[in-house]
């Protein structure tokens, strides 16, 4: 029998939500106060703002408002790749032979490959408003410098990105499309900085890391006149832009009277799950539905599934404000992975603290059975997906054949962060068999978790 549901479910562009929503806002137990590293208080706008732009500090210390209505300026960014398409998953249904059905929203169709340019853009929008000329950021994979390039291009301003050097030698298609869109890619660790100056000294044969490229990058911006930092996951203002994702897919689902039992998504630094959970949690949250919430993370880097909830830096060089997080320790290394975008040590807050109250479910996947399952899914889906994005994809099968066993109907939402059109080599290790899966040992991370401070809160 035939359903209702088209395979795509479509929303003009009118339908473009025009809400952020701030799932802190309905949070009875709110995330932890991020600290200023100096004097352990509460971080203020001030301490922020030498740094970020005004607008991004006012959204990160903002708890208490719910919808946050997207400036007209960014609506019209937003309309040059969105709505993303929301696609229900009849082949990949029928071949698992489920009853679930099984829906992702895809937001690898912009020219940078991920959801990441949902807060650049806005990122950029800000600075421009308030009369900043350039920005910094760090990248490590590539997506958020290529997303924070189109959007400084786009709004007319400098961009220096700090790209980890390793990064640059593996993926010099990501490095050409950074510089096509203009922007100035400095190799991390650099001589254009003291920080990198000093790792340089210590070791010149690095390959440098993702702290060390956003110490760069902080640095820089600090020290040049009208020019701001702007970081592409983990903080609350990333997570609130990036809510555009799960407002979207309710307002489509909703046109269909669909609702998901099971939200899945990949967690790096948590903001596409954010993002795409958010509208979903916050009925959760409001007592109005039962759904799971699933986030998916590499076994190489279990920042849920075996870290601690502490105080801790959002970086290694140790310059950012404390954030009470799930953490593996800022002196954590993850082992080489290709979901370069999962391999950071921390945790949203606001996702860490609904974590540990019960409302979020975690696990970790290997990196041969999340290849195992983005294939099974282009062969049938027809969409190359990101290494970062499978593993949402391994999670939203698994549930499905899970629903097989029980006879569940279930519905089941997950969100395709990107493209892996820049990660064929990713693909070609996984054909040649030459991946390999690293589980970190106890030993490993106890070296990560020694570089927690040591602050009793
Ligand atoms: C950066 C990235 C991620 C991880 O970042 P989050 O902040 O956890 O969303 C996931 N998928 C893709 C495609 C990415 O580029």
């Amino acid at each position: 029998m035939a359903s209702k549901i088209p395979t795509r479910l479509y929303l003009s562009e009118d339908e473009i939500p025009k809400y952020w929503y701030n799932i802190r806002a309905d949070m009875k137990n709110k995330p932890e106060p991020l600290l200023h590293p100096g004097t352990l208080k509460p971080a203020v706008a001030a301490d922020l703002q030498a740094v970020f732009c005004k607008e991004p500090v006012k959204q990160e210390l903002d708890e208490t408002t719910r919808l946050v209505p997207i400036p007209e300026g960014i609506q019209e960014f937003y309309k040059a790749y969105r709505p993303a398409a929301l696609v229900r998953a009849y082949f990949l249904e029928k071949t698992l032979g489920t009853p679930a059905e099984i829906y992702y929203k895809f937001e690898g169709t912009n020219t940078s490959g991920s959801h990441k340019l949902n807060s650049a853009g806005p990122q950029a929008h800000y600075a421009k408003e308030e009369g900043i000329r350039s920005l910094t950021t760090e990248t490590g994979a590539g997506q958020w410098g290529t997303a924070m390039a189109m959007a400084a291009a786009f709004y007319g301003l400098d961009l220096t990105v700090y790209m980890v050097k390793v990064s640059c030698e593996q993926k010099p298609g990501r490095k050409a499309l950074i510089e096509t869109y203009g922007a100035n890619l400095i190799a991390s660790p650099s001589e254009t900085t003291a920080s990198g100056k000093a790792i340089l000294a210590a070791a010149p044969d690095t390959g440098g890391s993702l702290g060390c490229a956003i110490s760069e990058a902080i640095e820089k911006a600090a020290k040049t006149e009208n020019c701001r930092y702007v970081l592409g996951s983990v903080l609350n203002h990333v997570t609130l832009h990036q809510s555009i994702i799960g407002q979207e897919a309710k307002a489509a689902l909703d046109k269909y009277g669909v609702k998901p039992d099971i939200v899945i998504g990949c967690a790096g630094g948590g903001s596409n799950l954010s993002g795409l959970i958010a509208p979903f949690m916050g009925e959760k949250l409001a007592g109005k539905s039962n759904a799971r919430f699933i986030a998916v993370e590499p076994a190489s880097c279990p920042t849920f599934t075996r870290g601690r909830y502490a105080y801790d830096f959002g970086d290694s060089a140790k310059t950012t404000p404390l954030m009470k997080m799930m953490t593996l320790g800022s002196g954590f290394v993850p082992s080489g992975s290709h979901a370069g975008g999962l391999r950071y040590h921390g945790m949203n807050n606001a996702l860490s603290k609904l974590y540990k109250d019960g409302y979020i479910e975690a696990r970790a996947e290997k990196q041969t059975d999340v290849f195992e399952a983005a294939v099974m899914f282009m062969k049938l889906e027809g969409i190359l997906p990101a290494p970062e994005s499978s593993h949402a994809i391994k999670a939203a099968i698994d549930e499905a054949l899970e629903c097989k066993r029980t006879g569940e109907k279930k519905v089941i939402l997950f969100g395709l962060s990107g493209t892996g059109y820049f990660d064929l080599s990713a693909y070609t290790a996984f054909n040649n068999k030459t991946m390999s899966d690293h589980i970190p040992s106890d030993e490993e991370l106890e070296r990560g978790f020694a570089t927690i401070p040591d602050i009793a809160l």
